[in-house]
């Protein structure tokens, strides 16, 4: 594994630093209050920048760069907001990347160019209010009518649930736990019988929407499935696989940008007489903190490698991903404690980090169910 950052990942991180900057900083808890997903700077900023489009080809109009500028950007993007971290997330591995991995040459032309060049938010929906880790008792359907297909059903925590201008689902097509038995279909907005529900409103990542897709009667055709009928779960862990490197940069973003904040305030802040960092028992806060920060970015760094040579990386995504989110919630609790009574205040950063970080730990499969992959995967030999 070569640890030397390449040109393009040097060039990746100032670019995006440069945007978050000027763009997203000034608007942070702005936007983080009124639960505001800053769509235009998705779409004019970000879209154009090649950020909404990383690991998509030249040729359909994206980046055409590898998994670790893909981690350079949600690393950097997430040192300053995790909730904008968490869409950029959402848009290139989940819908995009579904279509990018699972879509024919003709689908490919349709959506990636727009999806990529950030004319077009994506959503990719599989939660169901009763079914989230259990993503196989999915009660979703789709039932073909002609040479249609027709959905039915309620998506829930959809990230972009409402302001996605294409949503990537994956609904039920067969028999109820038949792995075989769900599909994948692309579904534009304004498509009849796609509707948004409720907005959640929620402790963290305020700023990227979560809401329900609901489909009544939704007519698609034949055309927008992804792959074959009967495909969709196998394609989502897929895509989760390589989903799970995204949220593992963004949580090692958030610890980094929770450890940077805290380092300069024990430097500033004095008691008795001197500044905390004097202090042991901070240094000591720091230095753990320091320590597991690396060993996330070793794991994260390590995964992205496996998967820009096409290996496996069934287990060592959920390694990075597990460890990265739990070092993030821990380092922005150790932040807050360095902060101290400002640290539990809205005028410094590091609550934002800490009430962010929490997500890291749920979406696209809790750390239980982190634990239960690499489990079977350690028991398989792998
Ligand atoms: C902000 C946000 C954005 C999201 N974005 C999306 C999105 O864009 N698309 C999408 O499809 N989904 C999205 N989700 C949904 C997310 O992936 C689910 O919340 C997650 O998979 C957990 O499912 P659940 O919430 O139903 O929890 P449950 O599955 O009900 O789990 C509850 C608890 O039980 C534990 N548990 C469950 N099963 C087991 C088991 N077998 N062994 C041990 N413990 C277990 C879990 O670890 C957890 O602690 C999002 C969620 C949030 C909060």
């Amino acid at each position: 594994m070569d640890l030397t950052a390449s040109e393009n990942r040097t060039l990746v991180e100032q670019t995006t630093r440069d945007l978050v900057e000027k763009h997203l900083r000034p608007h942070l808890m702005e936007w983080d209050e009124a639960q505001h997903l800053p769509v235009e700077l998705l779409k004019e900023q970000f879209g154009p920048a090649g950020l909404l489009g990383v690991l998509v080809p030249h040729a359909y109009g994206g980046a055409g760069l590898g998994y670790q500028e893909y981690v350079s950007v949600l690393t950097e993007v997430g040192r300053v907001c995790g909730s904008v971290g968490l869409s950029v997330a959402a848009h290139n591995s989940l819908c995009t990347g579904h279509i990018l991995q699972f879509g024919d040459e003709d689908q490919k032309q349709r959506w990636l160019p727009k999806l990529a060049m950030g004319e077009w938010l994506g959503a990719w929906a599989l939660t169901e209010p009763n079914t989230g880790s259990d993503a196989m008792r999915m009660k979703c359907t789709a039932k073909r009518d002609g040479g249609d297909w027709v959905l039915n059903g309620t998506k829930c925590w959809i990230t972009h649930g409402i302001s996605s201008d294409v949503v990537v689902a994956i609904v039920r097509t067969g028999e109820l736990l038949d792995s075989n038995g769900m599909t994948a279909f692309v579904i534009e907005r304004g498509t009849p019988g796609l509707k948004a529900g409720k907005k959640e409103n929620k402790l963290g990542m305020r700023a990227s929407e979560t809401a329900e897709v609901i489909f009544e009667d939704c007519r698609v055709p034949e055309a927008n499935v992804l792959g074959k009928v009967g495909e969709g779960f196998k394609q989502a862990m897929k895509v989760l696989d390589g989903g799970r490197i995204s949220i593992a940069a963004l949580s090692l973003g958030i610890a980094k940008g929770a450890f940077d904040a805290s380092l300069k305030y024990a430097q500033e802040r004095e008691q008795f007489g001197q500044p905390i960092a004097n202090f042991q028992a901070i240094g000591f806060k720091l230095a753990d903190m320091a320590t597991r920060i690396e060993a996330a970015e070793l794991l994260t760094t390590q995964a992205a490698d496996l998967k820009n040579r096409g290996q496996k990386v069934t287990k060592q995504s959920a390694m990075a991903k597990y460890y990265a989110s739990e070092v993030a919630v821990w380092a922005s609790n150790e932040a807050v404690q360095i902060f101290g009574g400002y640290g539990y205040t809205k005028d410094f950063p590091v609550e934002k980090f800490y009430r962010d970080s929490k997500l890291c730990t749920i979406g696209e499969g809790t750390s239980e169910i982190q634990k239960l992959v690499i489990g079977r995967q350690v028991l398989q030999g792998a």
